[in-house]
């Protein structure tokens, strides 16, 4: 199936934002800890800034990144990502904790014979917490479908990380735990709830998931970044109209051959493991092919200002003066989970 945005006749209304009661009761107890999944994506930028715009104070948020590639060198996330995470925290004086799976995205796909690899997460100091060891073997890509247990990359690498992480850290008392998700990116993200007990609630750990920007209008995103001068991820600059994993596997024929255009060692890398276990990521359309159903949208002066950042280490100021729309703000082309 090809997806592409939107996937709505007609888009959810526009409305302005409000917080619900009971996530408002949440955000006027002073001690409620917030956590935010942080992907250094917009819609996770549009939170932190949303949070800041109605008053939080600081000290009670956190912000969670998730490297989905777990330490296992560099495939499925942009190269530059944790660096620009980092920039972010520290350009708000926001506290920021990396947490893995280790070997990520790539470890799973060649799961044989075992259980389910260890999380990781890094604070002051690295925390081990090791996972129930059984015996499945999985050697095969994750679907490219809506539902998360047959897509089970997200649930695997990020959802799952996030909730081992909150009990460990926080055995009781109020927290919120922030995701990014919108209505309007997806049919199946429009029916999400705004607001629901965290997968970990407890009588003791009275933990909410708070969709805070589900209802956001794209423009209502970037109209934060304006206002607080913000530097996108260099990958808006490059084009892509979402920033997820870099090869998110629902990517556009487009999206994939501008990222054969930038990387072409991550497809050939891509092709040999649809070799090596005789499943192509695409339902027998082998990447290749994909990629040459797509034409690149990458512009060659944004490639030169941005390509090496993007592929490498996020070194560029986080405030800038001269805000502009990125180049894939409010593009349709498909580069992120549905
Ligand atoms: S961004 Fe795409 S590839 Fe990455 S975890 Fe989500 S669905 Fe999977």
């Amino acid at each position: 199936m090809v997806y592409q945005l939107p996937l709505f006749e007609q888009e959810p209304e526009y409305k302005e934002p409000t917080v619900p009661e009971k996530m408002q009761r949440m955000l006027d107890d002073p001690d409620c800890k917030i956590l935010i999944a942080f992907s250094g994506g917009k819609d996770s930028v549009a939170m932190v800034l949303y949070l800041l715009d109605m008053g939080i104070p600081k000290s009670r948020m956190e912000l969670h990144h998730h490297d989905v590639d777990g330490h296992g060198g560099n495939l499925f996330d942009w190269p530059c990502t944790p660096s620009y995470c980092q920039a972010f925290a520290d350009a708000f004086e926001l506290p920021i904790v990396f947490s893995w799976r280790q070997g990520g995205i790539r470890r799973e796909i060649y799961r044989e014979n075992e259980g389910l690899q260890d999380v990781y997460y890094q604070t002051d100091q690295l925390h081990h917490l090791p996972s129930r060891k059984g015996n499945s073997t999985r050697r095969k890509f994750p679907a490219v479908a809506a539902d998360l247990r047959t897509r089970w990359c997200s649930s695997v690498v990020k959802i799952d990380v996030l909730s081992r992480v909150v009990n460990d850290r926080f055995k009781s008392g109020n927290l919120l735990v922030l995701t990014g998700e919108r209505r309007q990116e997806s049919a199946a993200r429009s029916k999400y709830t705004e607001f629901e007990k965290y997968r970990s609630w407890t009588k003791s750990r009275n933990a909410w998931q708070w969709r805070p920007v589900i209802d956001f209008h794209e423009k209502q995103v970037w109209d934060l970044y304006k206002k607080y001068r913000v530097q996108p991820h260099p990958c808006y600059e490059l084009g892509w109209s979402r920033c997820s994993c870099q090869l998110c596997i629902f990517s556009s024929p487009n999206t994939w051959a501008s990222i054969n255009e930038l990387a072409p060692w991550k497809i050939d890398e891509l092709a040999e493991m649809e070799e090596d276990l005789s499943h192509t990521l695409y339902n027998g359309l082998q990447i290749r092919q994909k990629v040459a159903k797509g034409r690149s949208f990458l512009r060659p002066d944004m490639v030169l200002r941005w390509g090496k950042e993007v592929m490498g280490e996020f070194n560029s100021p986080i405030f800038i003066s001269n805000w502009r729309h990125p180049e894939g703000a409010f593009s349709r082309e498909l580069s992120g989970a549905i």
